[in-house]
Protein backbone atom coordinates (compact mmCIF):
# COMPACT_ATOMS: atom_id res chain seq x y z
CA UNK A 1 0.00 0.00 0.00
CA UNK A 2 1.73 3.26 -1.01
CA UNK A 3 1.17 6.63 0.45
CA UNK A 4 -1.52 7.71 -1.65
CA UNK A 5 -3.55 4.20 -1.64
CA UNK A 6 -3.47 4.49 2.69
CA UNK A 7 -4.50 8.15 2.96
CA UNK A 8 -7.38 7.25 0.46
CA UNK A 9 -8.37 4.45 1.75
CA UNK A 10 -7.91 5.47 5.93
CA UNK A 11 -8.37 9.14 5.78
CA UNK A 12 -10.67 10.42 2.81
CA UNK A 13 -14.13 11.12 3.75
CA UNK A 14 -15.84 13.38 1.93
CA UNK A 15 -17.05 16.78 4.24
CA UNK A 16 -20.34 18.47 4.98
CA UNK A 17 -19.04 21.34 6.69
CA UNK A 18 -15.99 22.32 5.04
CA UNK A 19 -15.80 23.52 1.47
CA UNK A 20 -13.13 21.61 0.40
CA UNK A 21 -11.44 18.26 2.45
CA UNK A 22 -8.65 16.25 1.57
CA UNK A 23 -7.05 15.79 -2.00
CA UNK A 24 -5.88 19.41 -3.04
CA UNK A 25 -3.17 21.73 -1.67
CA UNK A 26 -4.87 22.93 0.80
CA UNK A 27 -7.78 22.45 2.37
CA UNK A 28 -10.66 25.19 2.63
CA UNK A 29 -13.19 26.39 5.68
CA UNK A 30 -16.25 27.70 6.16
CA UNK A 31 -16.60 29.01 9.52
CA UNK A 32 -19.90 30.87 9.84
CA UNK A 33 -19.90 34.62 9.33
CA UNK A 34 -18.27 37.15 11.74
CA UNK A 35 -16.87 33.77 14.31
CA UNK A 36 -13.60 34.15 14.93
CA UNK A 37 -11.42 30.76 14.43
CA UNK A 38 -9.59 28.88 17.31
CA UNK A 39 -6.92 27.13 16.18
CA UNK A 40 -4.09 24.85 18.33
CA UNK A 41 -1.99 22.16 17.72
CA UNK A 42 -0.70 19.14 19.71
CA UNK A 43 1.64 16.16 19.19
CA UNK A 44 1.83 12.57 20.61
CA UNK A 45 5.28 11.07 20.21
CA UNK A 46 5.46 7.38 20.74
CA UNK A 47 7.17 6.57 24.23
CA UNK A 48 6.74 10.03 25.43
CA UNK A 49 3.29 10.34 25.26
CA UNK A 50 2.12 7.01 25.05
CA UNK A 51 3.86 3.42 25.87
CA UNK A 52 4.97 1.35 22.15
CA UNK A 53 2.03 -1.14 21.21
CA UNK A 54 -0.50 1.54 23.03
CA UNK A 55 -4.31 0.06 21.33
CA UNK A 56 -4.81 1.78 17.83
CA UNK A 57 -7.93 2.41 18.18
CA UNK A 58 -7.14 4.14 21.44
CA UNK A 59 -4.75 5.53 20.13
CA UNK A 60 -6.59 7.37 17.47
CA UNK A 61 -8.73 8.94 20.07
CA UNK A 62 -6.50 10.49 22.13
CA UNK A 63 -5.23 12.34 19.23
CA UNK A 64 -7.87 13.98 18.60
CA UNK A 65 -9.31 14.37 22.20
CA UNK A 66 -5.92 16.46 23.62
CA UNK A 67 -6.76 18.76 20.57
CA UNK A 68 -10.07 19.01 21.16
CA UNK A 69 -9.99 19.51 24.70
CA UNK A 70 -7.86 22.88 23.63
CA UNK A 71 -10.88 23.97 22.16
CA UNK A 72 -13.11 23.32 24.63
CA UNK A 73 -10.93 25.33 27.34
CA UNK A 74 -11.31 27.97 24.95
CA UNK A 75 -15.06 27.33 24.44
CA UNK A 76 -14.85 27.34 20.75
CA UNK A 77 -16.83 24.61 18.56
CA UNK A 78 -15.19 22.06 16.67
CA UNK A 79 -15.08 22.54 13.18
CA UNK A 80 -12.13 20.61 11.69
CA UNK A 81 -8.89 19.09 11.84
CA UNK A 82 -5.81 17.85 10.10
CA UNK A 83 -3.23 15.24 10.98
CA UNK A 84 -0.08 14.84 10.44
CA UNK A 85 1.21 11.30 10.57
CA UNK A 86 4.62 9.39 10.98
CA UNK A 87 4.42 5.61 11.11
CA UNK A 88 7.06 2.83 10.79
CA UNK A 89 4.84 1.22 8.30
CA UNK A 90 1.50 0.70 6.18
CA UNK A 91 -0.10 -1.63 8.62
CA UNK A 92 -3.47 -2.33 7.84
CA UNK A 93 -4.95 -3.64 10.92
CA UNK A 94 -3.42 -0.74 12.84
CA UNK A 95 -4.52 2.01 10.48
CA UNK A 96 -8.70 0.49 10.54
CA UNK A 97 -8.31 0.42 13.99
CA UNK A 98 -6.44 3.89 14.63
CA UNK A 99 -9.11 5.30 12.47
CA UNK A 100 -11.81 4.38 13.45
CA UNK A 101 -10.59 5.59 17.27
CA UNK A 102 -10.29 9.15 15.73
CA UNK A 103 -13.59 9.55 13.47
CA UNK A 104 -15.57 8.44 16.16
CA UNK A 105 -14.69 11.10 18.32
CA UNK A 106 -14.41 13.29 15.53
CA UNK A 107 -17.97 12.13 14.43
CA UNK A 108 -19.27 13.05 18.29
CA UNK A 109 -18.29 16.37 18.13
CA UNK A 110 -19.16 17.28 13.99
CA UNK A 111 -15.28 17.92 13.64
CA UNK A 112 -14.07 17.01 10.18
CA UNK A 113 -11.22 15.68 8.84
CA UNK A 114 -9.63 17.91 6.22
CA UNK A 115 -6.05 16.84 5.13
CA UNK A 116 -2.70 16.40 6.99
CA UNK A 117 0.58 14.67 5.84
CA UNK A 118 1.67 11.49 5.66
CA UNK A 119 5.11 9.92 6.47
CA UNK A 120 7.01 7.20 7.27
CA UNK A 121 9.60 7.47 10.59
CA UNK A 122 8.78 6.59 14.10
CA UNK A 123 5.49 6.66 15.37
CA UNK A 124 4.44 10.45 15.83
CA UNK A 125 0.70 12.19 15.66
CA UNK A 126 0.36 15.84 15.47
CA UNK A 127 -3.22 16.99 14.91
CA UNK A 128 -4.23 21.05 14.06
CA UNK A 129 -7.74 21.78 15.12
CA UNK A 130 -9.74 24.69 14.16
CA UNK A 131 -12.79 25.56 16.17
CA UNK A 132 -15.21 28.83 16.14
CA UNK A 133 -16.71 31.35 18.82
CA UNK A 134 -17.99 34.45 18.72
CA UNK A 135 -15.56 37.50 18.80
CA UNK A 136 -14.61 37.96 22.66
CA UNK A 137 -16.28 35.17 24.12
CA UNK A 138 -13.07 33.31 23.98
CA UNK A 139 -12.24 31.73 27.21
CA UNK A 140 -8.86 33.06 28.25
CA UNK A 141 -6.50 32.31 31.13
CA UNK A 142 -6.21 35.95 31.87
CA UNK A 143 -9.06 36.62 33.02
CA UNK A 144 -9.28 35.43 36.88
CA UNK A 145 -9.89 37.96 39.32
CA UNK A 146 -9.64 37.64 43.27
CA UNK A 147 -12.42 36.94 45.15
CA UNK A 148 -13.34 34.38 41.71
CA UNK A 149 -14.28 30.60 42.72
CA UNK A 150 -12.13 28.14 41.26
CA UNK A 151 -13.72 24.95 39.84
CA UNK A 152 -12.42 21.64 38.00
CA UNK A 153 -15.08 19.16 35.88
CA UNK A 154 -15.13 15.68 36.04
CA UNK A 155 -12.15 13.67 37.76
CA UNK A 156 -8.31 14.17 38.77
CA UNK A 157 -5.45 11.42 38.66
CA UNK A 158 -6.91 8.75 37.30
CA UNK A 159 -4.47 8.85 34.09
CA UNK A 160 -1.59 9.20 36.73
CA UNK A 161 -2.48 6.29 38.75
CA UNK A 162 -2.72 4.27 35.49
CA UNK A 163 0.62 5.44 34.52
CA UNK A 164 2.26 4.80 37.55
CA UNK A 165 0.91 1.03 37.53
CA UNK A 166 2.12 0.31 33.90
CA UNK A 167 5.00 1.61 34.65
CA UNK A 168 5.18 -0.96 37.27
CA UNK A 169 6.18 1.57 40.12
CA UNK A 170 2.33 0.87 42.04
CA UNK A 171 0.33 -2.30 41.21
CA UNK A 172 -3.11 -2.28 40.65
CA UNK A 173 -5.92 -5.07 41.07
CA UNK A 174 -6.87 -5.59 37.39
CA UNK A 175 -10.64 -3.85 37.47
CA UNK A 176 -8.80 -0.58 39.18
CA UNK A 177 -6.12 -0.44 36.48
CA UNK A 178 -8.69 -0.99 33.25
CA UNK A 179 -10.94 2.11 35.14
CA UNK A 180 -7.81 4.05 35.32
CA UNK A 181 -5.86 2.91 31.93
CA UNK A 182 -9.71 4.09 30.39
CA UNK A 183 -9.01 7.89 31.77
CA UNK A 184 -5.68 7.45 30.29
CA UNK A 185 -5.85 6.32 26.65
CA UNK A 186 -9.21 7.63 26.20
CA UNK A 187 -9.98 11.01 27.95
CA UNK A 188 -13.32 12.98 27.35
CA UNK A 189 -13.19 16.61 25.94
CA UNK A 190 -15.15 18.68 27.43
CA UNK A 191 -16.57 20.17 24.94
CA UNK A 192 -20.02 20.81 25.82
CA UNK A 193 -19.10 22.24 29.48
CA UNK A 194 -16.57 24.66 27.61
CA UNK A 195 -19.19 25.57 25.20
CA UNK A 196 -21.92 26.23 28.58
CA UNK A 197 -19.30 28.67 30.58
CA UNK A 198 -18.54 31.13 27.61
CA UNK A 199 -19.98 34.48 29.62
CA UNK A 200 -19.57 32.44 32.78
CA UNK A 201 -16.10 31.56 33.51
CA UNK A 202 -13.72 34.56 33.83
CA UNK A 203 -10.94 32.22 33.00
CA UNK A 204 -10.36 28.37 31.56
CA UNK A 205 -8.05 26.16 30.72
CA UNK A 206 -7.27 22.20 30.32
CA UNK A 207 -5.38 20.20 32.93
CA UNK A 208 -2.77 18.53 30.81
CA UNK A 209 0.34 18.13 32.66
CA UNK A 210 -1.14 18.92 36.09
CA UNK A 211 -3.37 20.73 38.54
CA UNK A 212 -1.28 22.95 39.99
CA UNK A 213 1.25 23.52 36.92
CA UNK A 214 -1.67 24.56 35.24
CA UNK A 215 -3.25 26.52 37.87
CA UNK A 216 -0.09 28.94 38.07
CA UNK A 217 -0.88 29.27 34.19
CA UNK A 218 -3.83 31.23 35.13
CA UNK A 219 -2.62 32.50 37.75
CA UNK A 220 0.46 34.20 35.78
CA UNK A 221 -1.71 35.23 32.75
CA UNK A 222 -4.47 36.73 35.48
CA UNK A 223 -1.74 38.28 37.68
CA UNK A 224 -3.27 36.60 40.89
CA UNK A 225 -2.85 34.25 43.89
CA UNK A 226 -5.10 31.13 44.56
CA UNK A 227 -6.12 28.80 47.43
CA UNK A 228 -6.79 25.17 46.89
CA UNK A 229 -8.92 22.86 49.40
CA UNK A 230 -6.72 19.31 49.07
CA UNK A 231 -9.66 17.75 51.20
CA UNK A 232 -11.61 18.10 47.93
CA UNK A 233 -9.05 17.54 45.51
CA UNK A 234 -7.67 14.19 47.09
CA UNK A 235 -11.27 12.48 46.53
CA UNK A 236 -11.72 13.49 43.08
CA UNK A 237 -9.75 10.62 42.06
CA UNK A 238 -12.40 7.97 39.82
CA UNK A 239 -11.06 5.05 40.99
CA UNK A 240 -11.62 5.79 44.58
CA UNK A 241 -15.10 5.00 43.87
CA UNK A 242 -14.84 1.57 43.19
CA UNK A 243 -14.52 -1.54 45.51
CA UNK A 244 -11.09 -1.99 45.58
CA UNK A 245 -10.32 1.64 47.04
CA UNK A 246 -7.45 3.71 45.76
CA UNK A 247 -7.46 5.90 48.97
CA UNK A 248 -7.25 2.70 50.73
CA UNK A 249 -4.49 1.06 48.46
CA UNK A 250 -2.82 4.33 48.80
CA UNK A 251 -0.96 6.62 51.35
CA UNK A 252 -2.12 10.54 51.20
CA UNK A 253 1.07 11.72 49.85
CA UNK A 254 0.40 9.44 46.80
CA UNK A 255 -3.23 10.50 46.04
CA UNK A 256 -2.20 14.18 46.93
CA UNK A 257 0.43 13.45 43.86
CA UNK A 258 -2.12 11.97 41.39
CA UNK A 259 -4.74 14.43 41.66
CA UNK A 260 -2.70 18.10 41.96
CA UNK A 261 0.07 17.16 39.93
CA UNK A 262 -1.14 13.77 37.58
CA UNK A 263 -0.88 15.01 34.46
CA UNK A 264 -3.30 13.71 31.29
CA UNK A 265 -6.28 14.49 32.93
CA UNK A 266 -8.00 16.73 30.00
CA UNK A 267 -10.54 18.39 32.57
CA UNK A 268 -11.49 21.99 32.74
CA UNK A 269 -9.84 24.10 35.20
CA UNK A 270 -11.67 27.66 35.73
CA UNK A 271 -12.77 30.57 37.43
CA UNK A 272 -16.12 32.03 38.16
CA UNK A 273 -17.05 34.76 40.26
CA UNK A 274 -19.05 33.81 43.62
CA UNK A 275 -22.27 35.57 41.81
CA UNK A 276 -21.78 32.95 38.95
CA UNK A 277 -22.52 30.19 40.94
CA UNK A 278 -25.75 29.21 40.16
CA UNK A 279 -24.87 29.57 36.57
CA UNK A 280 -21.77 27.46 36.83
CA UNK A 281 -24.54 24.91 38.22
CA UNK A 282 -26.84 25.41 34.92
CA UNK A 283 -23.61 25.26 32.62
CA UNK A 284 -22.58 21.57 34.43
CA UNK A 285 -26.35 20.56 34.34
CA UNK A 286 -26.55 21.42 30.54
CA UNK A 287 -23.78 19.89 29.46
CA UNK A 288 -24.13 16.93 31.68
CA UNK A 289 -20.66 17.32 32.89
CA UNK A 290 -19.82 17.51 36.55
CA UNK A 291 -17.65 20.16 38.29
CA UNK A 292 -15.75 20.51 41.52
CA UNK A 293 -15.59 23.88 43.54
CA UNK A 294 -12.09 23.42 44.95
CA UNK A 295 -10.83 26.47 46.15
CA UNK A 296 -10.68 30.66 45.03
CA UNK A 297 -8.64 33.15 43.39
CA UNK A 298 -7.26 35.56 45.86
CA UNK A 299 -5.29 39.09 45.20
CA UNK A 300 -1.86 37.90 46.90
CA UNK A 301 0.18 36.13 44.17
CA UNK A 302 1.33 32.49 44.96
CA UNK A 303 -0.42 29.13 45.66
CA UNK A 304 -1.72 27.90 49.12
CA UNK A 305 -2.82 24.66 49.74
CA UNK A 306 -5.14 23.70 52.65
CA UNK A 307 -6.78 20.97 54.35
CA UNK A 308 -10.10 19.98 55.37
CA UNK A 309 -9.41 22.43 58.87
CA UNK A 310 -7.97 25.35 56.70
CA UNK A 311 -4.42 24.29 57.88
CA UNK A 312 -1.61 24.89 55.14
CA UNK A 313 -0.65 21.78 53.32
CA UNK A 314 3.26 21.89 52.69
CA UNK A 315 3.93 20.24 48.97
CA UNK A 316 6.38 19.98 46.49
CA UNK A 317 4.22 18.53 43.70
CA UNK A 318 5.52 19.91 40.61
CA UNK A 319 3.98 19.17 36.92
CA UNK A 320 5.14 17.51 34.29
CA UNK A 321 7.89 19.90 31.89
CA UNK A 322 9.51 17.87 28.78
CA UNK A 323 12.23 19.84 29.42
CA UNK A 324 12.78 20.01 33.10
P1 LIG B 1 1.23 17.98 -0.78
O1 LIG B 1 2.20 17.23 -1.63
O2 LIG B 1 0.49 19.06 -1.47
O3 LIG B 1 1.81 18.38 0.54
P2 LIG B 1 0.34 15.44 0.04
O4 LIG B 1 0.79 14.67 -1.14
O5 LIG B 1 1.20 15.42 1.24
O6 LIG B 1 0.08 16.93 -0.41
O7 LIG B 1 -1.10 14.99 0.45
C1 LIG B 1 -2.11 14.82 -0.51
C2 LIG B 1 -3.45 15.16 0.08
O8 LIG B 1 -3.73 14.26 1.14
C3 LIG B 1 -3.52 16.56 0.68
O9 LIG B 1 -4.83 17.06 0.46
C4 LIG B 1 -3.30 16.33 2.16
O10 LIG B 1 -3.93 17.32 2.94
C5 LIG B 1 -3.94 14.96 2.34
N1 LIG B 1 -3.34 14.16 3.43
C6 LIG B 1 -2.08 13.70 3.52
N2 LIG B 1 -1.93 12.97 4.64
C7 LIG B 1 -3.10 12.98 5.29
C8 LIG B 1 -3.58 12.41 6.50
N3 LIG B 1 -2.80 11.68 7.32
N4 LIG B 1 -4.87 12.63 6.83
C9 LIG B 1 -5.65 13.38 6.03
N5 LIG B 1 -5.28 13.92 4.89
C10 LIG B 1 -4.02 13.74 4.51
MG1 LIG C 1 0.93 20.65 -2.43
Amino acid sequence: MGEFDLIARYFTRPVRRAALGVGDDCALLAPAPGMQLAVSTDMLVEDRHFFAGTNPERLGHKALAVNLSDLAACGARPLAFTLALALPAADDAWLAAFARGLFALADAHGCELVGGDTTQGPLNLCITVWGEVPPGQALLRSGARAGDDLYVSGTLGDARLALEALQGHRPLPPALLEAARQRLEQPTPRVALGLALRGVASAALDVSDGLLGDLAHILRASGVGACVDTSITMNLIAASALPESATVLFDLNFLHQCTLAGGDDYELLFTAPAAARAAVAAASQASSTPVTRIGRIEAEPGMRLIDGQGQPVVHHYTSFDHFA
